[in-house]
């Protein structure tokens, strides 16, 4: 490891803040700069209890230069973790521009300010939404990418923006992380997945119907060509994912060129798999309504994640019992007031 401090960009998010305490694990200084735009300050304190020291943390814009820029003359930065940015896929359809100014506009003036720090280590938060409906699961690096939202569109602009980069300057080393389903929370239940307003994805939605919080869960599409006729995805657990970013980060920080990998578990689950195993995780039967597709879902999507074993020595441990088992948990303290916004 560096003796360097870590940039996380979007580090008291869902993602962010699992990641933050696997950096600090192994011993990293962590940087936290965020908005707060979709989390809260106490998740620092959180982080803390968990890991026994506090990340340095300050409120800001990562589109405002000078802010970061008095962020950077403060630490001995020598790589950054860009997780920053917007992440609904039909809000972005709603709200195109807000999505491109945060994550297009938010990374390029992330970029030129690392740049003009001479920071040139890099990781991205880039997700399997770039990869659209894909031909063939399953999906592997070089299949072709078919965002098909605003949201999708700002990954791939984003990735290609680094592409161009990276060449114009081979001194810039990025990691690009296309991440699968990220659900979960960390084995303590401290910090976990907490969406504002109504949950979009399935796993945060499936906690709340099982603590009572909503009424049933809609299972959108029953008529899949899957064996049991709903949408299969490739849910990865946060921890799992925070691990992948460390071993990433220790890739370029030891000199690895730059890389795009996937990180995903390389297994399918159907949503009927994910509410059975977050009924034996809560120990009760979860009212469900089958309901229509959900527009411009796919009916397949898991991972090739060979690359990531082979660059970075990476592959995810923990299965879908753990998933469940560990957002149950998590919702189960914010549920007893240790909220966690
Ligand atoms: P999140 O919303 O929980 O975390 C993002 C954090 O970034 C929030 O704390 C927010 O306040 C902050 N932020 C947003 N815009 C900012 C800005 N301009 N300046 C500073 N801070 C800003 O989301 P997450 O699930 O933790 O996702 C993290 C990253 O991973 C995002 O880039 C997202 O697109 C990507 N991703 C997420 C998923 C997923 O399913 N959660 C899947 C693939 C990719
Ligand atoms: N899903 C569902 N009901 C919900 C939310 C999601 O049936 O309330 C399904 C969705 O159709 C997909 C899977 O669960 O097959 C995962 O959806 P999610 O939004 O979590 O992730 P996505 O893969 O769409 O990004």
């Amino acid at each position: 490891m560096s003796t360097g401090e870590i940039l996380v960009t979007g580090g008291t998010g869902f993602i962010g803040s699992h990641c933050c305490v696997s950096l600090m694990k192994q011993g990293y200084r962590v940087v936290v700069v965020d908005n707060l735009s979709n989390s809260d300050a106490g998740v620092i304190d959180r982080i803390a209890s968990i890991t026994g020291s506090r990340p340095a943390f300050y409120i800001a814009d990562v589109r405002n230069a000078d802010e970061m820029d008095r962020v950077l003359r403060r630490h001995d930065i020598s790589a950054a973790i860009h997780f920053a940015g917007l992440k609904a896929v039909g809000e972005s359809v709603a709200v195109p521009l807000r999505y491109f100014d945060n994550n297009v506009g938010g990374t390029i003036a992330l970029c030129q300010v690392l740049n003009t720090h001479g920071i040139k280590r890099l990781i991205f938060s880039s997700s399997a939404t770039v990869y659209g409906a894909p031909d063939r699961v399953p999906v592997a690096e070089d299949a072709p990418l078919r965002p098909a939202s605003p949201y999708g569109h700002s990954k791939a602009m984003v990735e290609q923006i680094l592409a161009d980069l990276s060449h114009a300057d081979p001194e810039w080393r990025i990691g690009i992380l296309r991440y699968f389903n990220p659900a979960g929370a960390h084995e303590s239940g401290l910090i976990g997945e907490s969406p504002r307003g109504t949950p979009n994805n399935l796993v945060p939605f499936l906690a709340q119907v099982a603590a009572g919080q909503r009424d049933a869960l809609n299972i959108f599409g029953n008529d899949y060509p899957t064996p049991d006729g709903t949408g299969i995805r490739d849910y990865i657990h946060v921890m799992d994912l925070a691990e992948g970013h460390c071993a990433a980060l220790e890739a370029l920080l030891q000199g690895q060129p730059g890389f795009t990998v996937n990180l995903g578990s390389g297994r399918g689950h159907s949503v009927l798999d994910v509410v059975r195993a977050f009924e034996a995780a809560c120990g009760h039967a979860i009212p469900c309504h089958h309901a229509p597709r959900r527009a411009g879902d796919v009916a397949e999507y898991y991972a090739d994640p060979s690359r990531a074993m082979t660059l970075l020595g990476w592959e995810s441990r923990r299965d879908l019992e753990s998933i469940c088992r560990d957002a149950w948990h998590s919702q189960c303290r914010q549920s007893n007031g240790a909220s966690q916004r």
